[in-house]
């Protein structure tokens, strides 16, 4: 029976790319998205790819989205923690709540989502967990001490919990991409954005099929022997 496999902020940008990655790969795949209904709409019907709505922050909607996905398809073995977003500004000018929200959405998340389907995967000796991290958690970001903080956390979490599951057949690994042309992205003002591409070595944006295969190569059978690890995509800019 095919694997399931479940990504959280699927049905768009980097996710949506990843969630037809795995579908290419023959996994039986579930979208989470958090509030852009039509987006999951059309990405559900254009992929044929099921979507379940739940807000990755917070712990009981994990585990009802979650309980809700094991009971359409069966037991979750292969996870990937997308979903995320910015809340930039400068320290002085950072609120709580922008540092509360991209903490819980970027790394809560990844706590929420690992605690509540770690087990089944321990019981059946077999999981495949992939964190998107990012770039910025590498080298750190001007104006993001939030988003910074909370992917270079995604780093260390992804090694610590490798150690934990590595008996029972799980692997953890985390993939930290560059600048990925997607809404988030866009965001940037075009001429910061024009700053950001002229440092990247390749010359341009990532793609987030770029980032999809690097998930689809973690997240294989026989990539048993890759655990604990971060595998930066990033078109050359930070060579970590
Ligand atoms: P997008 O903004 O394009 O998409 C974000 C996705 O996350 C959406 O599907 C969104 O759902 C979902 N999401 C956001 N908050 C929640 C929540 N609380 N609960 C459930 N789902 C949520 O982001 P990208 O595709 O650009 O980024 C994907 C990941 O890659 C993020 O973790 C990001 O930090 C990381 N990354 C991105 C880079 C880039 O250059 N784009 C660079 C480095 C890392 P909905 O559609 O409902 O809003």
């Amino acid at each position: 029976m095919a694997r399931v496999a479940l990504v959280t902020g699927g049905t768009r940008g980097i996710g949506s790319a990843i969630s037809l990655a795995l579908k290419a790969q023959g996994r039986t795949v579930v979208a989470n998205y958090a509030s852009n209904e039509a987006a999951a709409a059309s990405f559900q019907a254009e992929t044929g790819i099921a979507v379940v709505k739940f807000n990755v922050c917070d712990y009981e909607e994990c585990e009802a989205g979650i309980a809700k996905v094991v009971a359409e398809y069966g037991p979750i073995e292969i996870l990937v923690n997308n979903a995320g977003i910015t809340r930039d500004g400068t320290l002085l000018r950072m609120r709580r709540d922008m540092w509360d929200a991209v903490l819980d959405t970027n790394l809560g998340s990844c706590f929420n989502m690992c605690k509540l389907t770690f087990e089944g995967m321990r019981d059946r000796k077999y999981g495949r967990v992939v964190n998107i991290g990012s770039i910025n958690g590498q080298a750190g970001q001007y104006g993001q001490v939030n988003y910074a903080a909370a992917k270079s956390g995604i780093h260390g979490f992804t090694k610590a919990l490798a150690q934990e599951g590595a008996r029972f057949g799980i692997t953890v690994n985390a993939i930290a991409p560059g600048y990925v042309d997607t809404e988030m992205v866009r965001a940037v003002p075009g001429e910061v954005l024009r700053k950001i591409v002229a440092k990247i070595p390749v010359g341009r944006l990532g793609q987030a099929e770029d980032i999809a295969r690097g998930v689809a190569f973690l997240t294989a059978d026989d990539a048993g022997f890759v655990t604990g690890s971060t595998l930066s995509i990033n078109g050359g800019m930070h060579m970590y």
